[in-house]
């Protein structure tokens, strides 16, 4: 996707769309503040996964702790406060892994429901029916692979997912296309040392998992 074009001006990815908030900045320098934008929510501490490149790895070591998640009641009352007092969207993402939590299909809804858009930043290997219902209904999905090959997803991620993960995107955007939704999905990709020669492989995965999504 083109970060800037005349026929896609607000799209999700665009830098500049913090202009689009001039009022927000108008009332901070008269001493106002206004709702926030966007919130973003963590809902849980805890990932199927335990990447050594994880910016929430110092915390989320321990697999067996169990009470690392937001009570549900919490979440959806959140959500609901959020909404009552202006937010306009909320992210669902981590430090940790948000599908993990059995609530979250339940809260996009909700969240969307009362008038916000929502996102979601996943790794994408916990995918369900039920949750890609609600997933579509999301602004943007950006589901981070981080690999190109099920080698290099390996050595990142300790697990062997990959597959999983390709092809849950794939199933997602296959639901965006068919209900026509607005949500835009992202094969997210960070690039270390060990992952260079694989960067040049990224290219053709994307023409994979195009040739996955046809119909
Ligand atoms: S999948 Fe994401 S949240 Fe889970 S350990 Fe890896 S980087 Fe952290």
């Amino acid at each position: 996707m083109k970060e800037w074009s005349k026929n896609n001006e607000f799209n999700s990815f665009n830098s500049w769309k913090g202009l689009l908030y001039a009022d927000w900045y108008e009332a901070v320098l008269k001493g106002e503040f206004k709702p926030p934008v966007e919130a973003s929510l963590d809902p849980i501490h805890q990932c199927n996964l335990l990447c050594e490149h994880c910016n929430a790895h110092g915390y989320l070591t321990n697999r067996k702790l169990k009470d690392r998640r937001m009570p549900d009641d919490h979440l959806i009352n959140l959500v609901k406060f959020l909404g009552n007092w202006g937010v306009k969207a909320i992210c669902f993402g981590g430090g940790g892994e948000p599908t993990l939590h059995t609530k979250l299909a339940e809260v996009i809804q909700l969240t969307t429901s009362i008038g916000m858009e929502a996102s979601v930043a996943t790794n994408g290997t916990l995918f369900n029916d039920n949750l890609i219902n609600s997933l579509k209904l999301c602004r943007w999905v950006g589901i981070s692979v981080d690999a190109a090959t099920p080698k290099t997803y390996i050595i990142g991620r300790n697990e062997d997912l990959f597959k999983i993960a390709v092809n849950n995107m794939a199933s997602l955007v296959k639901k965006v296309k068919r209900t026509k939704s607005n949500c835009d999905v992202a094969y997210k990709f960070l690039i270390f040392d060990y992952k260079l020669l694989c960067a040049s492989s990224y290219a053709l995965m994307v023409k994979f998992i195009f040739v996955l999504i046809q119909d």
